[in-house]
């Protein structure tokens, strides 16, 4: 059996450094890597739609966004498929069969549903589209018999219940389904990268996100303006670094080379985080160095960008090619998953 990738994203927003550490780069590596047989990036506007059904027009416009983004860290389409799920049908149909494998109380006890129910203030009035989109999950995982699901930490229990469905589904019906495994990042500080005001987690609903099609001049202004240690006050405090987001970030992205280039006070991270604990390096320090670590990461990321801006046919073109293959595949899958329930009468 081949081992295939199936991951994507909403199409909300721009996508942020916190997509890159968490599951963008990782991707590219694993592209060129050419271990995988198939990759598929799906632009996931169906499950954009479960928490915003009455703004279709900004699901729409993410969709290029989004698209731009891929081409410009290096998602290659001759080498990985990126299609739009909502021209996938396939995924609707599994995800109604799908539904009949999971209780109700199983659901509510997803941990990561829960919080985004809370971010979101649905307790109340939760759209039962919203509520499901685990179960929805499953059918983009499991339409393209995917082995490795290349995201960050908070998709764990996504993961953990497509798991769920494909052993229920393969008791029940015969085996027919791939049983998936997540592929965490492998460094500690891209499991989850904090916003810039210091909240757990950067999130496009969130708005405290470093976008990778930020200007030079936004990405220093944000960076600048970052919450860090509000126990530093005089630059000759003691700093904290745990739980820093500016040090996190630089865990993310610093390579201690680059401190021979721009900062030659110190050689490794592991230097500039002990003067900041002991006191005497100020935050503006800090910030300019993180500063000039990001724009050495973005500014590649934005010149292609600017070049992919240019094609927009040729993007559509991609996608709509993409996503012919990909709904070829589901179909596949989907046939096999009817047979195995026996609804396939003529
Ligand atoms: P939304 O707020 O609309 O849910 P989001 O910013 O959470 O948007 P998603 O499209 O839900 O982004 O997530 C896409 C992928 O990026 C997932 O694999 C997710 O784990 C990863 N990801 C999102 N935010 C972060 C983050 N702050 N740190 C690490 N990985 C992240
Ligand atoms: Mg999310």
């Amino acid at each position: 059996m081949g081992k295939i990738i199936l991951t994507g994203d909403r199409p909300t927003g721009r996508l942020h450094v916190g997509h890159y550490v968490g599951s963008l780069k990782r991707r590219v590596e694993l592209q060129n890597s050419g271990a995988f047989d198939e990759i598929y990036i799906m632009i996931a506007d169906a499950q954009a739609l479960t928490d915003n059904a009455d703004n279709p027009e900004k699901v729409r416009q993410n969709i290029i966004e989004v698209a731009l983004d891929y081409l410009s860290v290096g998602l290659d389409p001759a080498k990985s498929t990126l299609f739009i799920q909502s021209q996938v049908e396939a995924l609707t149909e599994l995800t109604f069969y799908y539904m009949n494998l999971v209780t109700v109380s199983r659901l509510q006890r997803n941990p990561t549903v829960k919080s985004e129910i809370q971010m979101r203030n649905f307790e109340t009035s939760i759209p039962v589209g919203f509520f499901t989109y685990p179960i929805s999950q499953a059918a983009d995982i499991t339409a393209f018999k995917a082995t490795t699901v290349p995201v960050g930490e908070d998709q764990e229990p996504m993961i953990e219940q497509t798991r769920e469905i494909v052993r229920k589904f393969n008791s029940v019906y015969g085996e027919a389904l791939v049983e998936p495994e997540i592929l965490l990042p492998d460094n500690a500080a891209c499991l989850r990268l904090p916003g810039i005001d210091g909240k757990a987690k950067m999130s496009k609903s969130l708005g405290n996100c470093i976008y990778l099609s930020d200007t030079e001049e936004d990405v220093k202004k944000k960076v600048m303006s970052m919450y860090t240690d509000p126990d530093h006050l005089k630059v000759s405090d003691p700093g904290k670094v745990e739980g820093n987001p500016v040090f996190i970030y630089l865990d993310a992205f610093c390579k201690d080379e680059l401190f021979a280039e721009y900062l030659p006070d110190y050689t490794c991270l592991d230097e500039m985080k002990a003067h900041y604990q002991r006191g005497g390096l100020g935050d503006v320090k800090v910030k300019k160095f993180l500063n000039r670590v990001l724009q050495e990461e973005l500014a590649p990321i934005r010149a292609r960008r600017k070049e992919w801006e240019q094609k927009i046919p040729e993007v559509y073109e991609i996608l709509h090619t993409g996503s012919e293959k990909a709904r070829a595949t589901a179909n596949a899958t989907l046939a096999d998953v009817k047979r195995c329930m026996r609804i396939n009468y003529f």
